[in-house]
């Protein structure tokens, strides 16, 4: 039997956090044909001696919604191992189109888009020009909320909850994974409880999962956990809470407690994990922190930050503002910080930010937990100077974390990016290594494998990944992408 290409004597991690093992892998029509002591040949056969491979990364927490139509070779994640994309994060989803096109121009402000209705508009969009990862949507409550009831800060209507049902009913009928929520955001931070769990409601039985950006990820974290696994029990739908940390100085080391709730509610049999990004500095847009004088300290939902710790990242049309902190900003203004935060964003009002925000113990100590799997929040601006976990995340928990710091085994770490998130969300024949399952894979130096971004230059591809396959096709040979787009937009079930 013939193959399109099989790897020799490489040490396979079937994403499952069992042990790797020496063997060889052969693919075939997209699927994984044959594993152990392969006998047929193939078209390609590649001598993976001392190599690692995996299932291709899955990044649970993702905002490629739009960088999958308008960067459809995905390189700044296939270069880091990433296979599959979940998009939809924080609230923020692909429709209704013209609420989500706020966000895809912030992000993209020089990208045209073509158009699409529904979600059901945007998979089609995905499947007529796929990009090189795999995408599944989540549906983004602040955009529903947005398009149903604009900037209103009110608790719906019935007319208004009925638009919003209709339109979270269209994207589970087109095949969505779940809902997410940004409780921290325009709009969707005015949303009560009540209002989150009516529409969770409708995701019961169907598999779909709640994500959360919580309400407050500083000194009312624990609070926020307890409202997320609320919703999710009363609800009765499975919960995911978003990039979990403890934001500002004050709230360090909550995390030990809101850890435990989390292994509380699952001591009841509740659905309830996590996901994290293996850094200290999160990143958002700035409108989101400048809201209700959040930077002036005033605020909650962020933790304390200062105008010393926010850093622009990306901006429209001001490169010499990026790798400035606000501070910075006001003393070249001369200005304040209420002067300076409308100046900056009256000018750039997508702009993008970095927040020197967490400590290292608690991001060691988030994951370590069991719940907790791995997730990029990437914000895919390219321009600029990004967050670099846009491409970084997955390479860092291997080469730092794992190999470096010992805070996770091997196995256990390729785990949390593969075969757990694809249990979680319910990507069938995904994340893990086993006869016929979709031929998502990366192969990968574990003695050399590291992230190279660093704050100040952010867009480097990872050092030791040496091949990406999607669907059984090369997406990264030697590091560098090729012009295969063998992604498919994933449904549910
Ligand atoms: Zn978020």
């Amino acid at each position: 039997m013939s193959h399109d290409i099989v790897f020799r004597n490489a040490t396979i991690y079937d994403g499952t956090g069992a042990p790797g093992a020496v063997g060889d892998l052969a693919v075939s029509g997209g699927r994984i044909a044959e594993i152990g002591a392969v006998s047929g040949r193939g078209a390609e056969v590649v001598d993976a001696a001392g190599l690692a491979l995996a299932p291709g990364f899955i990044d649970v927490h993702t905002h490629d919604d739009f960088a999958a139509i308008v960067h459809r070779d995905m390189a700044f994640k296939t270069a880091g191992g990433v296979t599959t994309c979940i998009v939809g994060n924080c609230g923020m989803g692909a429709a209704p189109q013209a609420a989500a096109m706020v966000l895809a121009r912030s992000f993209h402000p020089h990208a045209s888009f073509p158009e699409w209705e529904g979600y059901a508009g945007y998979l089609d969009v995905l499947d007529r020009a796929p990009p090189a990862t795999n995408i599944a949507v989540l549906i983004g409550h602040g955009t529903v909320r947005m398009a149903a009831m604009g900037r209103k800060t009110e608790a719906p209507n019935a007319a208004e909850m009925a638009v919003m049902k209709d339109m979270v009913r269209e994207g589970l009928d087109a095949g969505a994974i779940g809902m997410s929520t940004g409780l921290i955001y325009e709009p969707g931070r005015h949303a009560r409880t009540e209002e989150l769990i009516e529409l969770t409601s409708l995701l019961k039985g169907t598999g779909a999962l709640y994500a959360t950006h919580m309400r407050d990820e500083g000194l009312g974290l624990l609070g926020s956990v307890d409202e997320a696994i609320r919703i999710g029990r009363e609800a009765g739908v499975g919960v995911q809470i978003s990039h979990h940390k403890a934001s500002g100085r004050e709230a360090w080391g909550l995390v030990t407690r809101s850890l435990e709730r989390i292994d509380a509610a699952q001591r009841l049999g509740l659905d309830v994990h996590a996901d994290q990004y293996p850094y200290t500095a999160g990143s958002t847009v700035l409108s989101a922190v400048a809201e209700g004088g959040r930077l002036g300290g005033a605020g909650r939902g962020l933790g304390s930050l200062t105008p010393d710790n926010v850093v622009i990242a990306s901006t429209a049309g001001h490169p010499e503002w990026e790798g400035q902190s606000i501070a910075a900003l006001m003393a070249a203004f001369g200005a304040g910080l209420d002067a300076t935060l409308q100046r900056v964003l009256g000018e750039e009002p997508g702009a993008t930010v970095v927040l020197h925000s967490m400590s290292e113990d608690d991001v060691r100590t988030v994951m370590r937990h069991p719940s907790t799997m791995i997730g990029s929040d990437g914000l895919p601006t390219l321009a600029g100077k990004p967050h670099p976990r846009l491409y970084g995340t997955f390479a860092r928990v291997l080469g730092r974390y794992a190999r470096d710091l010992g805070v996770l085994s091997l196995p256990d770490a390729i785990y949390r990016m593969t075969g757990f998130p694809a249990a979680k969300f319910g990507l069938n024949d995904r994340g893990v290594i086993a006869p016929g399952a979709f031929a998502d894979l990366v192969l990968f130096d574990p003695e050399t494998i590291i992230d190279r971004g660093t704050f100040e230059d952010p867009k480097q591809p990872p050092e030791g990944v040496r091949m990406v396959l999607v669907n059984g096709q090369l997406v990264i040979r030697d590091g560098v992408a090729t012009d295969a787009r063998p992604g498919m937009a994933l449904r549910r079930g």
